[in-house]
Formats: C-alpha cells, structure tokens, sequence
C-alpha cells in the first residue's frame, strides 16, 4: 500500500511515518499545498496513493482545502467513487465540531489526535485497507 501523510507538526509527521511504515510505502509532506503536488506526482506516475492520512489543522493549505482539491480532481478525471483515494482526517479534539464538513466534503474517516493506533488500525480495516 502506497501512503501519504500530510501533517505540518514534525513530531506528529515523524510519529505517523514511522508507524504507518509497518502498513506500506510511506511519503510525507508538511502541508497542503505540497501534498496536492504529490498527489498529482503519484497520478502522473500511474503509482497513485491508497491512502491519505490528512492532517486538518495546516498554515495556508488546511486538510480540508486539501480534500476537496483531490475530490475535484478525481471528479474530473473521472474516477469511480469506489476507486478514490481513501482519505483519514486526523483531528484534534477540539476540531471534532468541524468534522461533519469532512465527511461531506468526502473524507472516508478521521481519527482523533494525539494519534490513537488501535483506532487508526480499525479505520483502516474498515475502509478494506488491512
Ligand atoms: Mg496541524
């Protein structure tokens, strides 16, 4: 499985990379509007990622800039909705308010943050990623 973890706080880059290393082929961008390039870095090179574990919380491009970004992208370059890349919100508690907008703005799934791995395991099982 190819990943990619967009996050601008280092320790919690660094936290989710090395865990998620373990699941597949890890990239890692400090914020969003690099993480739209690798998006369409990946797409170009037909190696498209599986999974987008997508911090909300980001200066200038936020997560959900990010999300919808990608979702206007595979809209228009008509993916099939079960083909699009499954996307994790990671949020901090006091962003849950917000993360109904995710969802409706396509997210798969979101995980709460400081980053529970059990939880993350069971997201990505129940996105038919494990
Ligand atoms: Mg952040």
């Amino acid at each position: 499985m190819k990943i990619l973890i967009v996050e601008d706080d280092f320790a919690s880059r660094k936290f989710m990379m090395d865990y998620m290393s373990k699941h597949g082929e890890c990239d890692g961008t400090a914020d969003g509007e690099e993480a739209v390039e690798a998006y369409i870095m990946a797409v170009e090179d037909d190696d498209p990622y599986d999974l987008i574990c997508l911090d909300i919380m980001m200066p200038a491009m936020d997560g959900y800039q990010v999300l919808k970004a990608i979702r206007e992208m595979e809209n228009e370059n008509g993916v099939a909705p079960a083909d699009q890349v499954k996307i994790i919100m990671m949020t901090a508690l006091s962003e849950e308010k917000n993360v109904m907008k995710a969802f409706e703005m396509g997210c798969s799934v979101y995980c709460n943050k400081p980053v529970d791995v059990e939880r993350l395991e069971s997201a990505m099982e129940k996105l038919g990623l494990l």
